[in-house]
């Protein structure tokens, strides 16, 4: 085996989709699989999503539509991150659903679409208060004007509206229902103007579990449908989903050491009692977060360990303890089904699970698995 192999369970993805179906009963699931599934594979994440009833698609990049189409999927697809050089005249021919929060970028695809029999279908997006994409409140009755005029024209369909939480991963935080506010101003203006929106949609993950009365007519989780709970279950049974990830190495050395044994650069762990270490052969050159040392574990034989001292390029330690059974060539999980999550890894490091999965997501892009 490679140094690290990382495995994905796609069927996970397909059960955990269902599962987000049951909790937004009254809409549609857009399964968000940017950033190659969150490191999962795009193309058979999304295959999995499909199979568990998402009706909808939803990725930042052109590119990750165009992919998407590419190995044959038929279904609805949304895209929203892009400037005025959007790809439109592609986008359009292949029937994906656009996103737009500037009157450039709709000038843009307006362009476009004069030369072309099918029109463009639009999501405006609007900003509600997270600070990122989407038009201000201020500038939406301007753009809405300019989308609306160009409808009459037969160049598009604005068929959704959307925008998206800052804090929905902080249950009862103000802004939630601040931003909802905004939002529901920004539909009564679409309203006003008698456009006839086939699907809102504000949800991510957290607000999909948390808020049924924020689902409007499609829910866009990401991170759920990976089986990472974006909030704390009441329940304790993370909402019934399943982690589709699991990272794995090896045990390639066991051996017996002193009390006061120092272990790896710097000595940042030093044995406490005589015991034995084991070393995994992989490191950061892999993707092991180096700030892990000493702070994250791993598991072997269903144990938990932590790791030994500081991670070096392509190997760390772990001290298996006095009287371990631990083998050289034993398999070791740095997270997944039989180890650590990766809200583990990333509680651990300060960081958020998003980017653990992202990270080892790239290796295994490299070939790994
Ligand atoms: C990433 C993203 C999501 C999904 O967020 P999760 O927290 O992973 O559920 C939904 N909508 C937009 C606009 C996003 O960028």
């Amino acid at each position: 085996m490679s140094a690290l192999e990382v495995t994905v369970d796609y069927d996970a993805i397909a059960r955990n989709v269902e599962i987000l179906r049951g909790h937004a009963a009254g809409a549609d699931v857009m399964a968000v699989v940017k950033a190659d599934a969150y490191g999962h594979g795009l193309v058979r994440a999304a295959q999995a999503a499909r199979r568990g009833g998402a009706t909808w698609l939803g990725v930042a990049q052109p590119h990750e539509a165009l992919a998407l189409r590419a190995a044959g999927d038929s279904g609805r697809i949304l895209t929203w991150l892009y400037g005025p050089d959007v790809p439109a005249r592609a986008l359009i021919a292949a029937d994906v659903d656009l996103s737009v929060s500037s009157p450039e970028v709709l000038g843009e695809i307006v362009a476009v679409s004069r030369e072309n029999p099918r029109p463009a279908r639009l999501h405006i997006c609007v900003d509600t208060g997270l600070g990122r994409e989407g038009v201000t409140p201020a500038e939406l009755p301007v753009l809405l004007d300019l989308a609306i005029a160009a409808q009459e024209e037969g160049l598009v369909r604005i068929v959704g509206m959307w925008s998206h939480l800052a804090w929905a991963d902080a249950p009862g935080h103000p802004t939630i229902d601040a931003q909802a506010d905004v939002f529901r101003e920004a539909l009564s203006l679409a309203q006003d103007r008698r456009v006839g929106l086939e699907v809102r949609h504000l949800a991510n993950s957290a607000c999909t579990l948390t808020r049924p009365d924020l689902h409007f007519d499609l829910v866009r989780p990401g991170i759920a449908i990976y089986g990472l709970p974006p909030v704390a279950d009441p329940y304790g049974e993370r909402f019934g989903l399943t982690p589709a990830m699991t990272v794995r190495s090896e045990v390639i050395l066991v051996k017996d050491v002193p009390q006061g044994h120092g272990v790896s650069y710097g000595h940042e762990y030093v044995t406490p009692y005589p015991t034995t270490l084991g070393l995994v052969s992989a490191g950061y050159a892999d993707g092991v977060f180096r700030s892990g040392g000493n702070r994250a574990e791993v598991g072997i034989r269903g144990r938990r360990y932590q790791i030994a001292g500081r991670v070096c390029m392509d190997q760390f330690v772990v001290d298996l303890g006095p009287a371990t059974s631990v083998c050289a060539g034993d398999p070791v999980t740095l997270f997944g089904v039989d180890g650590p999550s990766a809200t583990d890894w990333a509680r651990a490091i300060d960081t958020i699970d998003y980017e653990i999965v992202c990270r080892f997501g790239a290796l295994r892009d490299k070939g790994a698995a």
